[in-house]
């Protein structure tokens, strides 16, 4: 008896050492991890000025600030925009990305309309739409409550997913449509693109995830803008989701609590009948 006690505070401290020890391997990991977000933002944030330069220099030649150019110098300097305002947008996601991970993303605290932001993304992508051919259309619920939280990044995850929904559809139609019950917004966009097989629904919200590399690259992009809005919306207590159908389309479900003070009071709380 005296032997297996003996064994078993040995067992006992030995692994009390190994999960000491593995603790400050997680912990000597975690700051290894919050140093890497640290020097990417830092880094992009470098990256951005001379690039807001080089965009600002070529305005001022397109816009003939010096004089009138040769069309084929105007296409030229076109390019040199098209490709700086694509870095500029990698950036910028890689900079987000960073300070979600190192936890250094402050979400503003704004009481906004959510009408006025799916009006905003509605203003800023429907040309994008109507180039393609594309109806882009809302049906807004009448007497929505008020939104809390940050109105400028809940408008940029709208944007990436109204922008997704217009850049992978040829024909028909991308439709939002907004609603509120039970506490939450349902913001619902709805497109007539080729559709997300099942085995990549879950992935294309992860960093750098591209259904098809190939036809992803020649339409832009990054891979980073599904991943940057599931971590936002979920920072406001949300949720997205995805239902579709391949060659049928698309539907990314956004839920957003209402301000919380404009919920109707929890079932339980109610008087019963
Ligand atoms: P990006 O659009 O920059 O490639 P995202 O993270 O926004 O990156 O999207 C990841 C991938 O998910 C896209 O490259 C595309 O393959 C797929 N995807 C997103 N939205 C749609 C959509 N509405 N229809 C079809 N595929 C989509």
């Amino acid at each position: 008896l005296m032997r297996t006690f003996a064994d078993q505070s040995v067992i006992a401290m030995h692994n009390a050492e190994l999960f000491r020890e593995l603790a400050e391997r997680g912990r000597q990991l975690q700051i290894a991890n919050e140093h890497k977000s640290q020097f990417f933002a830092n880094m992009s944030h470098e990256l951005r000025t001379p690039l807001n330069a080089v965009l600002g220099y070529a305005e001022l030649l397109v816009d003939g600030l010096y004089g009138e150019l040769p069309a084929k110098a105007v296409d030229v300097l076109e390019r040199v925009q098209a490709n700086g305002r694509h870095l500029l947008g990698l950036i910028n996601d890689v900079l987000d990305l960073s300070k979600i991970e190192a936890g250094q993303l402050a979400l503003a605290a704004d009481t906004y309309a959510m009408r006025g932001v799916v009006e905003q993304v509605v203003a800023a992508t429907e040309s994008l739409a109507r180039a393609k051919g594309l109806a882009l259309t809302t049906e807004i619920a009448e007497d929505l409550p008020l939104g809390h939280g940050d109105e400028r990044r809940l408008t940029q995850v709208f944007l990436n997913i109204v922008g997704n929904a217009i850049k992978f559809t040829e024909h028909g139609a991308v439709a939002i449509r907004v609603g509120a019950a039970d506490g939450q917004f349902l913001v619902a966009v709805r497109d007539t693109g080729p559709g997300i097989a099942p085995e990549d629904r879950q992935r294309i919200f992860d960093e750098f995830q591209q259904v098809d590399n190939s036809n992803t690259r020649q339409k832009g992009g990054t891979g980073l803008g599904l991943a940057i809005a599931r971590r936002l919306v979920e920072m406001h207590g949300g949720a997205i989701t995805l239902e579709s159908e391949v060659g049928v389309g698309s539907e990314f479900l956004v839920r957003l609590p209402v301000r919380p003070d404009l919920a109707p009071p929890a079932a339980a709380e109610t008087p019963a009948a």
